[in-house]
């Protein structure tokens, strides 16, 4: 599937927040927040000072914001949407459950790569084991009691070390466990809206598509 392929601090800087798509850089002065926290493009500090968003406005943006933080293209998101609305529950909280249960997103949430897009690039490069079997679809569902293991040949890359020493420190979430030793992790059982830390109203991305 095609995927955005352009300068993502500009993601952040359209949404006028962190989105933390770079890993490491992410958390040093040269994030592009940092350096230039107004809207890209040559009327972007004009906008920032406008600022009276629509309600419309304020939708798509949060519906936007959700989108990029995971990396999902708009076909697929509304996709995920559909499924969640058709599911018993909360359709707000569905939908950021199964963007959770992606597997780039879970070797992103385990330490085990820096950020999402480099966890979907060692799933498509099949360095990523689930239940022993590789898996090279970033979209896929990892259910609970899943394994969720490094291969052995990529054990030494400088991208997954270089993951585990920065940010195995942070600890993970209540959904899963992770022994960076064996490079391995699993998944206990299925977030919820409070173990999902994404700071998102999904609600108006509901009454977005519900429009
Ligand atoms: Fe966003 Fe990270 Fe770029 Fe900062 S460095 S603007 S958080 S992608």
């Amino acid at each position: 599937m095609a995927r955005y392929a352009g300068p993502v601090c500009k993601l952040c800087r359209r949404e006028s927040q962190k989105l933390f798509l770079k890993g490491t850089r992410c958390y040093t002065e040269k994030c592009g927040i940092e350096r230039r926290g107004y809207p890209p493009g040559i009327h972007g500090r004009q906008a920032a000072r406008r600022r009276k968003q629509s309600e419309y406005s304020v939708q798509l943006r949060e519906k936007q914001k959700v989108r990029r933080i995971y990396g999902v293209l708009e076909t697929q998101f509304r996709n995920y949407f559909q499924k969640s609305a058709a599911r018993p529950g909360v359709t707000g909280e569905n939908l950021l459950v199964m963007l959770e249960r992606r597997l780039d997103n879970v070797v992103y949430r385990l330490g085990l790569a820096p950020s999402r897009k480099a966890a979907r690039q060692l799933v498509l490069h099949r360095h990523i084991q689930v239940n022993d079997r590789v898996v090279d679809i970033p979209s896929y569902q990892v259910s609970p009691g899943d394994e969720i293991r490094v291969r052995e040949k990529s054990r030494e890359m400088p991208l997954i070390l270089g993951a585990i020493e920065s940010r195995g420190k942070e600890g993970t979430l209540p959904w899963l466990e992770v022994d960076f030793k064996s490079m391995a992790g699993r998944m206990l059982e299925l977030p919820t809206r409070e173990t999902i830390p994404i700071a998102a109203e999904e609600q108006l991305i509901v009454e977005l598509y519900s429009k």
